[in-house]
């Protein structure tokens, strides 16, 4: 029997839509010419770039002008944090984001703060993912120059409330970024209803192909360029673009915005079928992440007692590829930053898995994974020695 290959990792990357490919093929071969020639096959490629732009700016209600390709969410992040920190160094050094940013949020913070001697507020969230407002007006003061919360959790799926926070930067002077690379394209992103004047997209994340992304930025907001080079962009970002990515990303953008609905109903059902049966079935399980104000296709639990990388290597037995919220995979020990912001123990944050439906999961995935997930938790806790003291104290009491 052929061996079952089930992607539950939607949240790492998705694959690229037959039609988003479709539409790419063309400019790797016929339509090939650089969009800053002046000649026929130039303006052929530019002519795409320019659909492109409005197809991405459709989706979250931008205008065309008001979006700068990338070569993805981690350049975009980098752009908007160090472009307008440099912007507005005469203004002041203090720059507010949450504990619970992705590492190309927190990590170029960490550089701001070492190197350029910018002062960072890390903001706490509370047992649910959602950050702390009373603390943002605490915290906010004249010299803030920037607050950058991001839309949606990778980890835990919390979608936090921008537009509130948006208010309260804008009321204070300050710019507002949001990372929406796991928001845009999954859940209805409007940059209108919401003031940001900074959001960071990827096109991967939504079918389309890796290394391209976004930046938007408002019309009238400055801030510095982080690449040199040529023209591209309007002078902003320099590099020949990548046509055939930007092709794609824009497709696939169109097809996000006509499936919204759809998309959103049907990867909820699946996730709630999923997470109810999970909580359902195995014990000493609980979900991360609030309940419903989530991404539609994030479900992120921790089982006490037991490690999430032995819980990643039996599923990949099992061929269903998952994720695990600690960075141990990675190298450090050290469980995930988002788990122990919420404020589990390390033991439970170790115990963590995420798992993310997406377009191409079915109903029989889900039955698969409930069927065979509850028998590796049990094998692992069979093994665990944390287990095993426990079962022992219940037998005593
Ligand atoms: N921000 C968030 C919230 C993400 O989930 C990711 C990717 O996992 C990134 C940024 C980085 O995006 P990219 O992979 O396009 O560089």
């Amino acid at each position: 029997m052929e061996k079952r290959r089930l992607y539950m990792d939607y949240s790492a990357t998705t694959p690229v839509k037959k039609e988003v490919l479709d539409e790419m093929m063309p400019y790797l071969t016929d339509y090939f010419g650089n969009a800053s020639s002046f000649h026929l096959f130039g303006r052929e490629t530019k002519t795409a770039l320019d659909k492109a732009r409005k197809q991405i700016a459709s989706l979250v209600n931008a205008d065309p002008n008001e979006i700068f390709f990338t070569n993805g969410g981690t350049e975009s992040d980098n752009w908007a944090l160090q472009g307008a920190a440099f912007a507005r160094k005469n203004k002041g050094n203090h720059i507010i984001t949450s504990k619970i940013e992705h590492h190309a949020i927190l990590h170029t913070c960490e550089y701001l703060e070492k190197v350029h001697g910018f002062e960072v507020t890390y903001l706490d969230v509370d047992a649910d993912g959602i950050v702390d407002i009373e603390q943002l007006k605490r915290e906010i003061k004249d010299t803030t120059i920037l607050v950058s919360i991001m839309y949606a959790n990778n980890e835990i799926g919390t979608i936090q409330p921008i537009k509130e926070i948006t208010e309260i930067a804008h009321e204070h002077g300050a710019l507002m970024h949001t990372d929406a690379v796991q928001a845009a394209g999954n859940i209805p992103v409007d940059v209108k209803e919401l003031g940001v004047d900074l959001m960071s997209m990827s096109g991967h994340k939504i079918y389309g192909p890796k290394g391209i992304g976004s930046l938007y930025m408002k019309k009238g907001v400055r801030i510095q360029n982080l690449i040199h080079g040529g023209a591209q962009e309007r002078r902003k970002r320099a590099g020949t673009e990548n046509i055939p990515a930007i092709v794609g990303y824009g497709k696939a953008a169109e097809i996000a915005k006509g499936n919204m609905e759809s998309h959103i109903s049907e990867l909820t059902r699946l996730r709630n079928k999923l997470i109810d049966g999970v909580l359902e079935r195995i014990p000493h399980t609980r979900l991360n992440g609030h309940r419903t104000n989530r991404l539609p296709g994030n479900a992120n639990f921790s089982f006490e007692f037991i490690e999430g990388e032995g819980i990643l290597l039996l599923l990949d037995q099992l061929g269903i590829a998952a994720s695990s919220g600690s960075a141990c995979t990675s190298g450090s020990l050290d469980p995930s930053h988002v788990l122990m912001s919420i404020g589990l123990t390390h033991e439970w944050a170790h115990g963590s898995l995420r798992l993310t439906v997406g377009d191409f999961t079915t109903d029989d995935d889900i039955d698969y994974i409930l069927e065979n997930l509850p028998g590796v938790i049990e094998r692992l806790r069979s093994f665990s020695p944390l287990y095993q003291t426990y079962l022992k104290e219940q037998k005593n009491k």
